[in-house]
């Protein structure tokens, strides 16, 4: 019974914990877009911003530390992966059990 353990391999799981972090925080309804970047507030640092390029209609790069120290399973690029989502299927989510959903929206590095 390991119900609470995403399916999936390591990166399925990386994902589905980036995509909680995302929706505690509420990030994929903060997002605002700029030119082919989508910004992403800092869930810790008032005022920070960070820079997710949106590729082909999919969360690409993001400019947050993590990201920088090689973690491509980042809250910032799971918000922008959720937001599209959600665009695509016409609803709001708020919990998800795989992280299908999240990886279908994200660029492979
Ligand atoms: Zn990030």
């Amino acid at each position: 019974m390991t119900a609470s353990i995403p399916a999936g391999g390591a990166a399925a799981q990386a994902w589905a914990r980036a995509a909680q972090r995302a929706l505690a925080a509420d990030l994929p309804h903060q997002l605002r877009q700029r030119g082919a970047s989508i910004l992403v507030p800092s869930k810790s640092a008032d005022g920070v911003t960070y820079h997710v390029a949106l590729v082909n209609g999919q969360a690409g790069a993001c400019d947050c530390q993590a990201a920088l120290n090689g973690r491509a399973a980042c809250a910032h690029r799971a918000a922008v992966a959720l937001r599209l989502a959600e665009r695509e299927a016409g609803i709001r989510i708020t919990a998800i059990k795989s992280a299908d959903v999240v990886q279908r929206f994200v660029r492979a590095a």
